[in-house]
């Protein structure tokens, strides 16, 4: 029988454990976070980092089997839609982007001394990770255009080519390259991946590219994207993860659930953002009467909670499907998720902003920040167009043409209903 985590008490205090956590210990760090050097922030977060493995919460992105301590991907969701208030959080859970789905990926196709190399120390958070498609001078919503090279020479895979955007490559470890090492195939099997360690001659990190999120970036800070220049770059052949050409299933292994997992944590930052709106209606007057009793704030509101409500549960039926058919078979129930949350997450902050006036404006709240945050989801993780192709493929795979649509197809179905319901037409008279 499945494991009926809601109603399962034991699960449900691990959830009640979480939200005080972040609650109690995470949300008060915020303010000062700024204020601490990279080496004082990670010593901040190992008595936070030891907390939640003692309570066997560490890596739950990552099945048993796989070697994380998951639970599947619906009580995952639960969890998420509480750590993602904190947007640290991730990393105090040890299920971060791109850590996370670099575990998935290595746990599905590393092989044994890989998983020894890199995916355990990765897990136990002693590693950190990167993963690079994205590439300046290609459309890399088609990842099929990327031109990174890797030839074998040897034993040795020699790699040529530029990376950019590529979250936390200033600070990985090691870094998961797709490149394209059969040039001749067919598109879908000309790309593999292929890791490449820090400090292997020849990589380059060129800088880390400020953003709307981190405008004013300093090099080597968890959460920045760099750019990487792979010039002649050699590593043994053993380096390549999967097979050869299996690039591009190897990265769904990726990406189908990471992109769930961040979109339900999106949806967890869009609560926190409404209860800032909703606090600020009760809090404030205007025109000789409460915020809460004009019309206008009541419809934000009220658009909040339902376009909330319409997106925990969609994004509880692809976890739910997820577990139950696998990851494939819900990529368009993910793609749905991925793009409706990131447009809640922006809706939410954004009413929130408005109706704190000023100070929504200014770097007093959140607001501000978790507004220029919002703006990097409906790019990532694959930009929303091309979810939304995926999304209208699969619903089209359930109609076919009509002949003669509609010159003939309207009067002929008009005939054909004439001669099925004769008898009520007779009976009308
Ligand atoms: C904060 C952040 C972190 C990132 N981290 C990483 C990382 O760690 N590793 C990594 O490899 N990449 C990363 N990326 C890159 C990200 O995956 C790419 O930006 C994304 O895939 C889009 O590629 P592109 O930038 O080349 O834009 P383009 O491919 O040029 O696309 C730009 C726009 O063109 C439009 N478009 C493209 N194709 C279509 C279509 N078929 N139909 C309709 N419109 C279309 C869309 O509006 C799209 O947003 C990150 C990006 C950001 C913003």
């Amino acid at each position: 029988m499945a494991w009926d985590f809601e109603t399962d008490p034991a699960f449900q205090e691990k959830l009640d454990w979480v939200r005080a956590f972040v609650e109690e210990e995470l949300i008060p760090l915020e303010p000062i976070i700024g204020d601490f050097t990279p080496q004082q922030w990670r010593e901040v977060q190992e008595p936070l980092k030891q907390q939640v493995k003692d309570q066997g919460l560490w890596a739950c992105h990552l099945e048993k089997e796989l070697g994380g301590q998951g639970f599947g991907q619906l009580p995952l969701a639960q969890m998420n839609l509480i750590t993602g208030r904190c947007p640290f959080a991730q990393e105090i859970f040890g299920n971060m982007a791109p850590d996370s789905g670099n575990s998935e990926l290595l746990a599905e196709g590393g092989t044994h001394e890989q998983k020894e190399k890199w995916l355990w120390p990765n897990l136990r958070g002693e590693l950190r990770s990167a993963f690079a498609i994205t590439e300046p001078f290609v459309a890399s919503t088609d990842p099929t255009q990327i031109t990174t090279s890797a030839v074998l020479d040897g034993d040795e895979w020699v790699i040529n080519g530029r990376k950019w955007m590529i979250t936390n490559a200033s600070i990985a470890d090691f870094i998961i390259f797709m490149v394209v090492t059969d040039p001749e195939e067919v598109v879908y099997k000309r790309c593999s991946m292929i890791v490449v360690e820090k400090g292997t001659p020849g990589m380059e990190i060129l800088r880390d590219i400020p953003t709307m999120h981190h405008p004013h970036t300093e090099y080597g800070l968890i959460g920045n994207h760099a750019e990487v220049l792979l010039n002649d770059v050699r590593v043994p052949r053993d380096n390549l993860v999967g097979e050869r050409g299996g690039g591009f299933i190897l990265s769904q292994v990726r990406l189908g659930p990471g992109r769930i997992h961040h979109a339900t944590r999106w949806l967890a930052e869009a609560e926190r953002a409404f209860d800032m709106l909703c606090e600020r209606t009760k809090s404030r007057t205007s025109f000789g009467k409460g915020y809460e009793k004009h019309q206008m704030i009541q419809e934000y509101i009220a658009d909040s909670r339902m376009e909330l409500e319409m997106a925990r549960l969609l994004t509880l039926r692809a976890a739910w499907k997820m577990d139950r058919d696998g990851h494939h078979a819900a990529r368009a129930d993910i793609a749905m998720v991925k793009v409706n949350n990131a447009t809640v997450l922006y809706n939410v902050i954004d009413r929130a902003l408005q109706v704190h006036g000023s100070l929504g404006y200014s770097c007093d709240m959140p607001l501000e920040l978790m507004y220029r945050s919002a703006r990097m989801a409906p790019l990532v993780d694959g930009a929303n167009e091309v979810h939304k192709v995926t999304i209208a493929k699969e619903e089209l795979k359930r109609y076919a043409a009509v002949d003669g649509w509609p010159s003939e197809h309207i009067p002929t179905r008009r005939e054909a209903a004439r001669q099925r319901f004769a008898h009520l037409l007779e009976a009308r008279g």
